[in-house]
């Protein structure tokens, strides 16, 4: 365990309309690597989430009224504030979430970049002039505030995720009321601290840790005071919140499951495939909405391919998140260790091999040992869900066009990979997956400079990027007549 520089970031109470409240009761955080109770935080109710809708909602004039420069210069400072405070940050989310240390604080660091990016889009928040249809007329097209947005964040990426959908939504003149996820609230609640900090004028960041997700999860889809919903996490939930959204029309904005294919054609650097599979897959170990689920590799590369991948996953180091050298944590709860297993038993009850791993690790808790398998096929379940942890499993193809329809064969599309040195085979796969981000020759596409997000039924919207603020604003046109 590290010791935090500033303990004040430390808050375990919910921030809303600029005031730091406590609920009836409280509920307890662990860490998952050691099942130790880190915090007991404030449990908050529909019926305060109902509260900070309405200190959101009346913040919502006086905050889009601001200059896209004045809310820039209030997000540049949040900015400064995480990279000053990144340590102590990197700190809390490995307590609560268990992921080394090292990627903790890149996750920070990742998230910052998305509230750096976006302080730099509230000054671009461009309209346009259409010429009238009639000689007197002249139509003006603004953009503006959609209002106050219901974020509902997961466990997997505590602190980004919710920088993700902060960062635009405030840079263009939107107020929010976010629920984290009662694993990790810690990292919620201390980027509210900092928006505090930074200036971010009272009602206009609301952070409500609390248990009852499917109720205040309800109260923001129910309460006409909201206009949108911007959710991470699984299709399941989404696929609630749209069904209650669809009462008050919310807005929409979903970032769903996915179950990532991978290809490796036999005209691949094998090299350059493994360490892209191995970043694809075990960063976060295995719990990322965009990790490789499914690998594909071609006949004659497929075996090569095993060896050296396995030769990678014996390297990895399991361990404590604090512990030096180590860089897989645990998996974040009992229920996530049930599921690789029965993806794994499933597999080998179908005919699977396990190359390597296939146990918990004898570390005990959740920890689970990084595991190859290979000889699956599209029957097995590792093919058509998301297993969401440390299991590789290896489907052999032939052809391309064979590749491609196992790896569209999914009901997902977040994200695909694939390594080739055929440059037009790059484009021509590239085009036909059906996935809202493809990595080629590359498993890592994260960055706040490029649009995030799926199609089918990983979700709708997009984050990051010069589209990222699109989906946070309403389109009006000022018809001018009489000219
Ligand atoms: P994951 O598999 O990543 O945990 P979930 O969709 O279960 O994905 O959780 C994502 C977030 O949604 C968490 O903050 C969780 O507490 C919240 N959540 C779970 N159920 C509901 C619900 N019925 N309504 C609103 N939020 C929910």
């Amino acid at each position: 365990m590290r010791e935090l520089k500033d303990p004040s970031l430390f808050e375990t109470r919910a921030y809303v309309n600029g005031v730091w409240i406590e609920g009836k009761a409280t509920f307890p955080v662990e860490n998952p690597s050691t099942g130790d109770i880190i915090a007991h935080v404030t449990d908050m109710s529909a019926e305060d989430v109902s509260m900070a809708i309405d200190a959101a909602y009346a913040a919502k004039r006086a905050w889009a009224a601001k200059t896209g420069k004045e809310r820039s210069a209030i997000l540049r400072k949040l900015f400064d504030l995480m990279v000053e405070n990144a340590d102590d940050l990197a700190t809390i989310l490995t307590m609560e979430m268990g992921k080394p240390w090292a990627e903790a604080r890149g996750e920070i660091l990742y998230g910052a970049s998305y509230i750096e990016w976006f302080a730099e889009e509230a000054k671009r928040v461009y309209g346009d002039l259409i010429p009238g249809a009639q000689a007197d007329k002249r139509m003006v097209i603004i953009k503006q505030p959609v209002g106050v947005v219901g974020a509902i964040t997961p466990w997997n990426f505590p602190n980004a995720m919710l920088a993700r959908k902060m960062a635009p939504a405030l840079a263009v003149g939107c107020t929010m009321v976010a629920r984290p996820s009662e694993f990790t609230p810690l990292s919620a609640i201390a980027l509210a601290v900092l928006a505090e900090r930074a200036g971010v004028p009272a009602g206009v960041f609301n952070v409500l840790p609390g248990l009852d997700a499917s109720g205040m999860g309800a109260e923001l889809c129910a309460n006409t005071k909201v206009a949108k919903i911007t959710f991470t996490g699984s299709t399941r939930v989404g696929k609630i919140l749209m069904r209650q959204g669809a009462e008050t029309i919310k807005k929409l904005s979903m970032e769903l499951g996915g179950n990532a294919p991978f290809i490796v054609f036999d005209d691949a650097d094998i090299d350059a495939a493994v360490e892209g599979a191995m970043l694809a897959k075990f960063r976060n170990n295995g719990q990322t909405c965009v990790c490789a689920n499914r690998i594909y590799v071609q006949a004659g590369v497929y075996d090569a391919f095993a060896e050296k991948l396995s030769a990678a996953l014996g390297a990895l180091s399991l361990g404590d998140g604090f512990a030096e050298g180590v860089n897989t944590g645990p998996l974040i709860n009992a229920a996530a260790v049930a599921k690789v297993e029965d993806h794994i038993a499933d597999a080998v009850a179908k005919g699977a091999e396990v190359v390597i791993g296939g146990t918990r690790s004898n570390l005990g808790r959740t920890f689970f040992e990084p595991t190859l398998i290979k000889g699956v096929t599209q029957q097995m379940k590792v093919a058509t869900e998301e297993t969401f942890g440390p299991l590789a499993p290896l489907v052999k193809f032939d052809t391309e066009d064979e590749a491609v329809s196992f790896a569209n064969a999914s009901e997902f599309g977040l994200a695909g990979y694939f390594y080739t040195r055929d440059l037009n085979r790059a484009w021509r796969v590239g085009e036909a997956l059906e996935t809202g981000m493809v990595g080629i020759n590359t498993g890592v596409i994260s960055t706040e400079m490029a649009p995030f997000g799926g199609v089918k039924q990983s979700g709708m919207g997009r984050e990051g990027s010069k589209y990222g603020c699109d989906d946070y604003l309403e389109i009006k046109n000022l018809c001018f007549g009489g000219l």
